[in-house]
């Protein structure tokens, strides 16, 4: 058994002084149960938690650690900027800087604006394609998750569909009847929406590929059909890519799919480990945004020299490093492929799901194209698989419904880690 008494000892304090003990909900392990680890440091692909254990990790900050922890290049773009400012308020070189990077590496970006955080990348898409058509109304997947914007937390389901009920307290019912959601991969259903709702689809927004719902592709020829659909219908398609942007390739699933959105949302890997966010693409929705245009959106740490830093050290070398890419996809393919096999071997033929340096073990044998798909798992032995994962030290998202994040960082060796631990783990979950 794993020493954790600091960590326990912490998460009580934390309990009484933070909701639920935590800043995010997913990292209190409530799904799988325990107490979350708390981390003390991290180098490459290793984690070192308060009580001195370490693991191999699997999560990747969510993501933004695509070369793993305390890469050289990024720590020492921050050393550099640190005595300059922490913070001006005011313009900056390194901020022209990243939106060249920007503009260069994701396709359809003419403009593009930095925000903190991807909700906040979200949240402003959604008011530009408003301004930008004068509708009110969007159109979300279910199981897609765009940050915690009040329009993004409606209900999945027929529930939603119908009565425009919130998912949670606190969004009002006005939002929820200006957001329409359906099934990914549904084409038909996007159909009806838009035909139900006349002119009045100001955007379409989506996960090209879903890590929210643990990881869903599109079906073939899907996001084809959502460009042509918003195309006729005068619909901005929005691509939110703050977990697939920089990661499925330089250029994100635009890129990867050849298809264009019309704005594009990042975060993540666009900040290098600390908060950035950005919304960009075509110039003549972009120039709607304030002081260009009467978009308002606005942020006293937008651009922070320091998050800057990071991210235009971690942007470029992605640009300059192409081949991190086909490295990533091998590595992440043994990963898929391995845990496949042994899952088949153990009688259990469970699916797995995978793109690029993102996977998912879904603990159901039937293909997971949506949210309904992937709700048959059986999520209690996805409890005590994670357990025996955590015990012989993999860390990997503490939900049935996320994906997992593979960082440069992860060798053959822990590959083969990663496999022995997964049939051990298995093994003892069922
Ligand atoms: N969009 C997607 C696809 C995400 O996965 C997330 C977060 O995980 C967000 C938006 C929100 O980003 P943030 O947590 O930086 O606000």
């Amino acid at each position: 058994m794993l020493n954790q008494t600091t960590s326990a000892a912490l998460f009580d304090r934390a309990k009484a002084l933070i909701p639920g003990g935590v800043n995010s909900p997913v990292r209190a392990f409530r799904s799988v149960g325990g107490g979350p680890v708390f981390m003390q440091s991290a180098e490459g692909a290793w984690l070192t938690d308060v009580d001195g254990n370490r693991y191999v990790d699997f999560i990747n900050s969510w993501g933004p650690m695509i070369l793993g922890h305390a890469p050289a290049v990024v720590l020492d773009a921050v050393r550099e900027a640190l005595p300059h400012s922490l913070s001006f308020g005011a313009p900056t070189r390194r901020e022209v800087e990243m939106a060249e990077l920007i503009r260069e590496m994701v396709p359809g970006v003419e403009k593009v604006r930095l925000v903190n955080s991807g909700t906040e990348a979200c949240m402003s898409a959604i008011r530009v394609a408003r301004g930008y058509t004068g509708r009110s109304k969007i159109i979300k997947f279910e199981g897609c998750y765009h940050g915690h914007g009040d329009a993004f937390l409606i209900a999945a389901g027929s529930g939603a569909l119908t009565m425009g009920e919130p998912d949670s307290a606190g969004v009002t019912e006005g939002v929820a009847l200006d957001t329409l959601t359906a099934p990914y991969n549904d084409l038909v259903a996007v159909e009806a929406l838009i035909a139900a709702n006349p002119n009045q689809v100001a955007a379409l927004i989506l996960e090209p590929v879903v890590g929210n719902m643990g990881l869903v592709p599109p079906a073939q020829g899907f996001l084809q059909s959502l460009r042509e659909l918003c195309t006729q219908h005068g619909i901005v398609l929005i691509f939110d890519e703050v977990m697939t942007g920089f990661r499925l390739a330089r250029g994100g699933a635009q890129e990867l799919f050849g298809i264009k959105a019309d704005l594009v949302t990042l975060g993540k890997i666009i900040g290098g480990g600390l908060p950035v966010g950005a919304y960009g693409g075509r110039e003549d929705i972009m120039n709607w945004v304030a002081p260009a245009g009467k978009v308002y959106q606005a942020g006293t740490l937008s651009g922070n020299p320091l998050a800057t830093a990071a991210g235009v050290a971690q942007l470029r070398y992605l640009h300059e490093n192409p081949s991190i890419y086909e490295q990533l996809n091998t590595t992440t393919t043994r990963l898929a492929d391995g845990t496949r096999q042994i899952a088949a071997e153990l009688g259990l033929h469970y699916t797995v799901n995978q793109v690029g340096s993102m996977f998912s073990l879904f603990f159901t044998s039937e293909p997971v194209t949506n949210l309904d798909d992937a709700k048959k798992s059986d999520t209690a032995a996805f409890a005590r698989y994670f357990h025996a994962m955590l015990e012989r030290g993999i860390y990997l998202a503490p939900s049935q419904y996320e994906t997992l994040f593979v960082s440069t960082a992860i060798t053959d060796e822990l590959v083969d880690k990663y496999l022995t631990a997964c049939r051990e783990s298995l093994i003892e979950a069922h």
